[in-house]
């Protein structure tokens, strides 16, 4: 099947097998280029086959060597139909893993329930024995809370006061206005719900009882603060109060773990990137195009694999940023004085006519297909490729 990008309201409905192939081994290379890492020897990833996630899984098994378990939530490629980009992406991690005699495996399906939970454990018994890292990566707009069944959805809304911001449509490169009225109380829950540190706890409980953390287990969740312009979207809002009580978990994570095993816990507050979700937060989408020009042109920018590559060696034997409130700082360089300052002179003087040059629209626009297997230097996309 010849395969081409089909985007439909910011959303790119196809994905690139051989493409996201491409961008997997690029992620390989990186971190095999900068030498090897005195780290995990067995990792659980969840949420394992995009972004963070993703590069974590690179770093565990091409930087440490390590054996991984991922667990992901894809739709599988049909005989008629692509697959989304996760889907190829795991599978050929499985297979660079296999070519280099490490042990993977990749579980598809829903994290948050507990047969997939079990899974997961009957996978680390038949593989390694026993995990000594788990990254917490899930990004999710719905979860289905496996104690009274229902499917909570999470929502990207202020809270208390309206939301009215410029705002970028990456796809026309035109700049918009965009309003949001604050969220009810229900909403506030229900993304904590969905984001919060809820099924991160319950999937320690269950690896604990289950017995198969090692001594000393680390475990690491995703957090993220980010600029002055986005907070009442973004920290203030909804996904705010769910970020909070994902930090709130880490802490008594950090105190089971540490009492049972001599292990810890923490969040690390990621870098700002383009994903699938920021592509449908306009004011998000403006915010990342000026911050990838202001830190390209100090030679600053780094994609996942760079920041999870720093976050693996910081992690193990080097140094990571924390702030008093025992949160790793991966956003050291996004939030530097001189970066946010540049920000914001751009951001108050965009307008149509000067956002190309202002902003890396072209960077924006090309990080967000070649997620997508597409634009990726060397594929032939005129090539009949297997969706399977
Ligand atoms: P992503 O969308 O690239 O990856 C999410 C992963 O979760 C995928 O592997 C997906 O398959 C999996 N997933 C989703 N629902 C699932 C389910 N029900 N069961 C199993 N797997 C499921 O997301 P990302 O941008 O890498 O974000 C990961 C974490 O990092 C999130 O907590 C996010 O808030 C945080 N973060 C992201 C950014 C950013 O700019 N992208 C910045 C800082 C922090």
């Amino acid at each position: 099947m010849i395969i081409s990008p089909r985007i439909r309201n910011n959303i790119c409905l196809t994905a690139h097998p051989s493409g996201c192939a491409a961008e997997v081994k690029k992620q390989i290379d990186f971190v095999k280029n900068n030498g090897p890492i005195e780290g995990t020897k067995s990792a659980l990833i969840i949420g394992s086959s995009t972004g963070y996630g993703l590069a974590c899984r690179v770093a565990s098994a091409f930087g440490c060597g390590a054996s991984t378990i991922g667990v992901f939530f894809e739709k599988e490629g049909t005989e008629t139909r692509p697959g989304t980009p996760g889907y190829y992406n795991s599978k050929s991690f499985d297979t660079e893993a296999a070519a280099a005699g490490l042990f993977s495996r990749s579980i598809n399906g829903d994290a948050f329930s507990d047969e997939l939970k079990q899974k997961a454990i009957t996978a680390i018994k038949e593989g390694p024995g026993k995990v000594d890292l788990v990254i917490y990566s899930l990004a999710s707009g719905v979860r289905v809370d496996p104690v009274d069944g229902i499917m909570y959805r999470s929502t990207l809304k202020p809270i208390g006061t309206d939301y009215k911001s410029r705002a970028l449509d990456t796809m026309s490169g035109k700049i918009i206005s965009m309003a949001i009225e604050p969220a009810v109380e229900e909403e506030i829950s229900n993304t904590v719900k969905v984001m919060g540190g809820e099924d991160w706890q319950r999937w320690i409980d269950a690896l604990l009882e289950a017995d198969v953390l090692s001594e000393g287990v680390k475990t690491s969740a995703f957090s993220y603060i980010g600029p002055e312009v986005t907070r009442p979207i973004y920290r203030n809002g909804t996904i705010g109060r769910a970020k909070e009580d994902l930090e709130a978990t880490g802490h008594r994570i950090n105190s089971q773990l540490s009492k049972k095993l001599g292990g810890s816990a923490f969040t690390s507050v990621n870098k700002a990137l383009v994903t699938r979700a920021a592509a449908v937060i306009p004011a998000i989408s403006l915010y990342i195009s000026i911050l990838f020009k202001v830190m390209k042109d100090k030679g600053l920018h780094e994609g996942c694999i760079e920041q999870m590559d720093r976050f693996f060696r910081g992690m193990y034997g080097g140094e990571l940023e924390v702030d008093n409130e025992g949160r790793v700082r991966m956003d050291d360089l996004e939030m530097r004085a001189d970066v946010q300052d540049a920000v914001n002179e751009i951001w108050n003087k965009a307008t149509d006519e000067n956002i190309e040059e202002l902003s890396d629209l072209r960077g924006y626009h090309s990080d967000f297909m070649q997620m997508h297997g597409f634009e990726v230097p060397g594929i032939d996309y005129d090539e009949d490729v297997k969706t399977l």
